[in-house]
């Protein structure tokens, strides 16, 4: 069954992993033998080796990526990842499921990802500065608001997509803010980017709640991995639709309390103390707790690889809201789909985020910019209807949510290939 296979990330080879989840949607839905060879091909590959000269005076070589995955359905979308593990293949694989992600919320990208092997927490300012300066005027050739727009990823935020901007309209002679999103607000970014991918989360928990035989309101919520996601979830699943959180974890461990605890003061907390153990109230209890906690509503939020064959039977939770990326592993999501536990896969869970990009990117190619009641009212217009677009498939070919969410992303890059043609 082709949903015993579907996951965005293992242990094994990303690459692998997501060229075998095309072949698994492309038999599903039958897509033609050469656009299917197609999707599983990067459309572009860069590979950089660039020096950079440290604070010492001693220059080092760095090696970089930048992988554009598909250009059908717009400009390439996707993130930079700093990490002294970035392999290409990884950098392949994240960018197909970027070229996913946004044909599942239907904005008008294909899929890009870049990274740098590099351990940034060992450089200093910078370091860290020259460095994404050096990488940005490297893969400046292929990047560009009609080409190709990168954002924050791991170990990348804010700051280094402003010396992109920067470095990136040095070249060009004039400002180019629609280059890469995630900036801050003070150079072209969104009003609404920092909590757009847990308020998207929460929009969809809202629209999956009926169809997973739970009311929000008065509903019990684990979140595991308490940051900028997480928190953002939890405490709009509190403020808007009034559910409880009872736990909640971060790198230092796990807190407990039946009777509910107040997301805005568990933030308070962790802001004051640096973790939220110790909150006041309530227990403290390890991952496995929060994981499997008897709850109504599970949202992960933290790291990949987190429900695996070993625990899904394990998960009491009637809905999971995939907010992290990857945590889910195949083996899990057979036995979730088995014990009936519905789950949001993280191509539409945490697409609020690449869709307030979206927006962002077209409020600076405009040079018009809007209120955060513009910018929320259309990122729900956008997780309502993926939910829906998603939802259908599912219960049309008896599918669990990820094996649809690929289905109906691989069907739209698909149709768009077909349109356009092969040139010549
Ligand atoms: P973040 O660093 O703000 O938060 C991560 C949280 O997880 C931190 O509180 C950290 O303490 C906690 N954590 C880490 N390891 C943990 C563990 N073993 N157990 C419990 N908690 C742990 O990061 P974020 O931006 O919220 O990203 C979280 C996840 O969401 C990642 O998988 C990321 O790829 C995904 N995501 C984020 C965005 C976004 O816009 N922020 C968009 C799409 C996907």
């Amino acid at each position: 069954m082709p949903h015993q296979e579907m996951t965005t990330e293992s242990a094994a080879n990303p690459f692998e992993t997501a060229k075998q989840q095309v072949d698994i949607v492309a038999d599903l839905i039958g897509i033609d033998p050469g656009v299917r060879e197609v999707l599983k091909h990067p459309k572009r590959e860069l590979t950089v080796n660039f020096p950079v000269r440290m604070d010492d005076g001693t220059y080092r070589v760095f090696t970089g990526y930048r992988v554009q995955y598909n250009m059908a359905r717009g400009p390439c979308k996707g993130g930079i990842r700093y990490h002294p593990n970035v392999t290409l293949d990884e950098v392949r694989a994240l960018a197909a499921w970027m070229t996913w992600k946004c044909a599942v919320v239907n904005i008008p990208y294909g899929g890009a990802k870049g990274g740098v092997i590099v351990d940034p927490k060992k450089l200093s300012h910078g370091e860290n500065e020259r460095l994404t300066r050096r990488y940005a005027s490297e893969i400046a050739p292929i990047i560009g608001p009609e080409m190709d727009i990168p954002a924050p990823d791991v170990y990348t935020d804010s700051q280094t997509m402003a010396w992109i901007m920067d470095t990136y309209s040095a070249v060009k002679g004039y400002s180019v803010p629609g280059v890469v999103t995630g900036k801050p607000i003070s150079l072209g970014g969104s009003e609404g980017r920092g909590e757009a991918t847990g308020r998207g989360c929460a929009y969809v928990i809202r629209e999956a709640a009926p169809h997973a035989g739970i009311k929000v309101k008065g509903a019990t919520v684990s979140v595991q991995g308490f940051g900028n996601a997480g928190s953002v979830a939890a405490k709009l699943l509190y403020d808007e639709q009034g559910a409880k959180i009872v736990a909640a974890s971060d790198t230092k461990g796990g807190i407990w309390n039946a009777a509910g605890m107040n997301p805005h003061a568990i933030e308070a907390h962790k802001q004051k103390t640096g973790s939220v153990v110790g909150f006041p109230g309530a227990k403290q209890v390890g991952n496995d707790e929060i994981l499997e906690a008897k709850v109504d509503i599970l949202v992960p939020a933290a790291l990949e690889n987190q429900i695996t064959g070993r625990n899904a039977d394990k998960i009491q939770a009637k809905l999971v809201a995939e907010a992290a990326n990857g945590p889910t592993l195949p083996a899990a999501d057979t036995i979730l789909y088995q014990k009936k536990v519905t789950v949001l896969p993280d191509v539409l869970a945490n697409a609020g985020g690449v869709t307030v990009s979206y927006f962002e990117w077209a409020q600076d190619i405009q040079g018009f910019f809007w209120p955060l009641e513009e910018v929320n009212k259309r990122l729900e217009h956008v997780m309502v209807q993926s939910y829906a677009d998603v939802h259908k498939v599912a219960q049309e070919r008896h599918v669990h949510n990820r094996t649809a969410a690929y289905a109906v992303a691989i069907q739209r890059v698909a149709d768009a290939m077909k349109m356009r043609g092969i040139y010549p």
